[in-house]
C-alpha cells in the first residue's frame, strides 16, 4: 500500500468517530489514478495535497462523506475525473461537497471591483450555507495551500495570503473555529506585512523565549492548586499567535508596550463538569489575587455569539505577572477549537449535510441560538435585494470586528464595531428602533449616535407616541438592520 495511504489510515484510525475505511480508500484510488503524472510546485506528487487536506478533516473529527470529498476535491477541477465518475462510485452527496469546494475555489475576492467582488462573495457564501462541510474542506485546502506557500511565484503569495486574512481567516472565526483561524492569520502574516513582520519577530523574541519559561512554571503550580479537588483536571498553556499579538500591540491603549498583552500566555483549565468549572475558579481566586478592574467573564453564563463558553479570570500569577486563566469543560474546549465543525463530533445526528436551515431550524448542532451569525447570513440572503446594501452589511457586518453588548436584563448582542444605542434599539426589535428617544449606557444617559463599546450595558428610552425612527440616525447607524428599518419606513411614508 502507498505510504500516503497508510499515514491517512492511521489517522482515521485514531479518530474517536467510526468512519467507514473501504470507502476511503477507495476515494484515495480514484484521487491518486486522477492525479497520476501531476506535480505541485513543490516538486512532491499532486496526490500529497489532497490527502494532507484529508487529514485535517479527520482530524477535526467531520464524516466519511467529508473525507472523501477531500480527497476528491481537486479531481475534477485539475485532475482527470469527471463528476459523473464521482457520483457513480460514491453518490450524489459527495460529489455535491466536491462541486460545493470547486465553486468557492474558483470565486476570487481579491482584488476584483467592487461588484464583482459582491456578487462573488454572495455566492461563495450561498455555496457555504448549503453544507458547511463544504467551507470546512475548504479551510483545510487553504491551510495546505498556504503551508506550501513559498513554492508559489511572489504575486500569488501576496493575493493569497491577502485573500486568506480578509476572508478565510474571518469565516473561520465566524464559524468558531478557532485554531484554523489563528494558524491561517499566522502563515499569512509575513507575506501581506512582510517589514512588519521581521520586526515583530525581532521584537518578539525574547518575550516569547522568556514566555516559553514561564508558562512551565505557571502550569505546575496550576496542577498542584487543582488537582486535590479535581484529580481529572488537564492544564494546558498556550502563547498567543504571532499575528493577533501584532494586531493587539497596535491597539489604543496598549500603544506596543509588551507589558500591557496580559493575554500573550494564558492558563487553561479543562476539567469535566460546568459545576468543575466554577469549582476550579474558586481555588485559582484562592491562591492568587485576582486583578482588580479587568476581573472576571463569565461565559458559560453568557455565550459569545459565535457560541464560545468558558470562564475567563486574570490573576497575578507566579512572579506578579497578570495572566489570563481560562476555565472550560472538555466539550466547551473542543467547540471553542472546532466551532461548528466540533458538532460532527457531539451530535449523533444522522444527518446529510448541516444546512444552515437545519442549523437554524436546530436540527443539528446544539447551541444553535448561540449562532447568530449564519442566521443573519441567512436572512440577509431573504431580505437584502441591493448589491451595495449587501456588500456593507458584509463588510462591516460580518468580516469586521464585533463588539458585545447587553441589555439591562443580561440578554448579549453582537454588534459591528462603531454601533451606536439606535443599532443596538434595532437590533432588539424594530419596534424599539422606531420608539427610541433616549438610551443610557452603563446607567448613564449618552446621546444616541454615542459609540458603544465591548460589554457596555444598553438601556433604550422609549416613548410609546413616538412611533417614527430619526432621518438623522441614518448619519451614524452602522447596522444594516438599522438602515434598512429606517429606510424602509421613510420608504413606506412617500
Ligand atoms: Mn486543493
Amino acid at each position: 500500500m502507498d505510504p500516503l495511504l497508510v499515514d491517512l489510515l492511521s489517522v482515521v484510525d485514531k479518530s474517536s468517530r467510526k468512519l467507514d475505511r473501504d470507502r476511503i480508500i477507495s476515494a484515495w484510488e480514484l484521487a491518486n489514478l486522477a492525479h497520476s503524472g501531476q506535480m505541485r510546485l513543490s516538486g512532491d506528487p499532486y496526490i500529497t495535497h489532497p490527502t494532507t487536506v484529508a487529514k485535517s478533516i479527520v482530524s477535526w473529527g467531520l464524516d466519511t462523506d467529508a473525507v472523501m470529498a477531500a480527497l476528491l476535491h481537486d479531481t475534477v477541477e485539475d485532475g482527470g475525473a469527471t463528476r459523473d465518475d464521482i457520483v457513480t462510485h460514491f453518490g450524489e452527496e459527495v460529489a455535491q461537497i466536491v462541486d460545493g469546494v470547486t465553486k468557492i475555489t474558483d470565486i476570487r475576492l481579491t482584488g476584483s471591483a467592487e461588484e464583482k467582488f459582491i456578487e462573488n462573495l454572495r455566492k461563495m457564501l450561498l455555496v457555504m450555507a448549503r453544507d458547511l462541510r463544504v467551507i470546512i474542506v475548504k479551510l483545510a485546502d487553504r491551510l495546505h495551500n498556504m503551508q506550501t506557500l513559498k513554492y508559489l511565484p511572489l504575486e500569488k503569495q501576496v493575493v493569497n495570503a491577502r485573500e486568506t486574512l480578509e476572508i478565510y481567516a474571518p469565516l473561520a472565526e465566524r464559524l468558531g473555529i478557532g485554531i484554523i483561524k489563528g494558524k491561517l492569520e499566522d502563515l499569512a502574516f509575513p507575506y501581506v506585512y512582510p517589514d512588519q513582520y521581521q520586526h515583530f519577530i525581532h521584537d518578539s523574541t525574547p518575550y516569547y523565549a522568556k514566555a516559553q519559561k514561564y508558562v512551565e512554571i505557571l502550569k505546575k503550580q496550576l496542577i498542584s492548586t487543582l488537582e486535590k479537588d479535581i484529580p481529572s483536571v488537564t492544564v494546558k498553556t498556550r502563547l498567543k499567535h504571532h499575528y493577533s499579538a501584532w494586531r493587539k500591540l497596535h491597539r489604543p491603549g496598549i500603544d506596543g508596550d509588551w507589558s500591557k498583552l496580559y493575554d500573550l500566555i494564558a492558563g487553561r483549565v479543562l476539567v469535566d463538569t460546568v459545576a468543575e468549572c466554577y469549582l476550579s475558579l474558586g481555588l485559582i481566586h484562592g491562591k492568587y489575587h485576582v486583578v482588580p478592574y479587568l476581573g472576571i467573564s463569565d461565559f458559560i453564563a453568557t455565550p459569545k455569539a459565535n457560541g464560545y463558553r468558558s470562564l475567563h479570570t486574570r490573576i497575578f500569577g507566579p512572579e506578579g505577572r497578570i495572566i489570563e486563566i481560562q476555565i472550560r469543560t472538555r466539550e466547551m474546549h473542543e467547540q471553542a477549537e472546532m466551532g461548528v465543525a466540533a458538532h460532527w463530533h457531539y451530535s449523533e445526528t444522522k444527518s446529510s449535510g448541516a444546512s444552515v436551515e437545519k442549523l437554524v431550524a436546530g436540527q443539528v448542532f446544539a447551541p444553535v441560538d448561540k449562532l447568530n451569525w449564519v442566521k443573519q447570513l441567512m436572512s440577509w440572503q431573504n431580505q437584502i435585494t441591493d448589491n451595495q446594501e449587501y456588500l456593507r452589511t458584509l463588510k462591516f457586518d460580518a468580516l469586521q470586528h464585533r463588539i458585545l453588548v447587553f441589555s439591562p436584563k443580561g440578554d448579549v448582542f453582537d454588534l459591528p464595531y462603531g454601533a451606536t444605542p439606535i443599532d443596538f434599539a434595532f437590533a432588539v426589535h424594530t419596534g424599539l428602533g422606531n420608539q427610541t428617544v433616549g438610551a443610557k449606557v452603563n446607567d448613564k444617559a449618552v446621546s444616541l449616535d454615542s459609540k458603544l463599546a465591548n460589554g457596555d450595558v444598553v438601556e433604550i428610552m422609549t416613548n410609546s407616541k413616538n412611533k417614527k425612527p430619526n432621518l438623522k440616525w441614518l448619519d451614524f447607524v452602522v447596522t444594516a438592520a438599522a438602515r434598512h428599518a429606517i429606510n424602509k419606513f421613510i420608504n413606506n411614508q412617500i
